[in-house]
């Protein structure tokens, strides 16, 4: 109720209230939107592209099937990036995922490895978490990077069956098997032989991923592409 209600005050807000950069929190001038031009020059985009292997790739390596990973920015213990970060998932600001999402998308539209993505796929929330925020905080991102890339946008066929954050501090086989149960993938038939991207928010240890991966692994023949928002370098 208290969240509900806080909500809708900043609904308020957004529309009483000038708008401010979600970078750093100056006051926006007419022709900048979400973000200050100043942010704008100084996001520290990663240059990652699919083709050329990165460090998101290298996170990966030997631990499950993928193709290709990449990330759009680097996420530091302070700055714009992490801002922009915390107003999309914990300030109702869902509008940022779009943001990101054009730039990303225009970004990674001809990229001959993406060329023939059939379904980009958010990693999803529990149902109870995303009754709570409102909102998938990768879910408005993800689908205007499907727009780009000429992809189907694809919610619930990778599902999150635990309330649960993906574990860090076990070892690596205890944490595969929470991880089985974590997420599932709900229509098999549906992903066989198809070239999937798959998007998040953060990557910081990979576990997220991982887990989304194993699930989509399921079905047969599937090709699996990563990529985020942002990485903790
Ligand atoms: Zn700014």
């Amino acid at each position: 109720m208290f969240h509900k209600l806080s909500n809708i005050l900043n609904d308020i807000n957004s529309v009483l209230l000038p708008k401010l950069c979600f970078g750093c929190n100056t006051l926006l001038i007419r022709g900048e939107e979400h973000i200050c031009t100043v942010c704008r020059n100084q996001l520290p985009l990663t240059e990652y592209t699919f083709n050329a292997e990165n460090p998101v790739d290298r996170i990966f390596y030997g631990r499950i099937n993928i193709s290709k990973a990449s990330a759009f920015l680097f996420f530091t213990d302070q700055g714009i990036v992490k801002n922009l970060i915390h107003y999309l998932k914990y300030k109702n600001q869902e509008q940022i995922g779009y943001f990101l999402g054009e730039w990303y998308g225009l970004t990674l539209k001809n990229n001959n490895y993406l060329r023939d993505i059939d379904y980009v796929i958010p990693v999803p929330l529990h149902p109870k978490k995303r009754r709570k925020r409102g909102y998938n905080q990768v879910s408005l991102f993800a689908k205007t990077v499907a727009i780009h890339l000429n992809a189907q946008y694809l919610e619930n066929v990778l599902i999150k069956t635990a309330n649960t954050r993906t574990q860090t501090n076990k070892t690596r086989l205890l944490r595969w098997h929470n991880k089985q149960a974590l997420y599932l993938l709900t229509d098999h038939k549906l992903l066989r032989n198809k070239k999937v991207l798959l998007l998040d928010d953060v990557i910081t240890t990979g576990a997220t991923m991982e887990a989304c991966a194993i699930a989509l692994s399921e079905a047969p023949g599937i090709e699996i592409y990563l990529a985020s928002m942002a990485i903790v370098p």
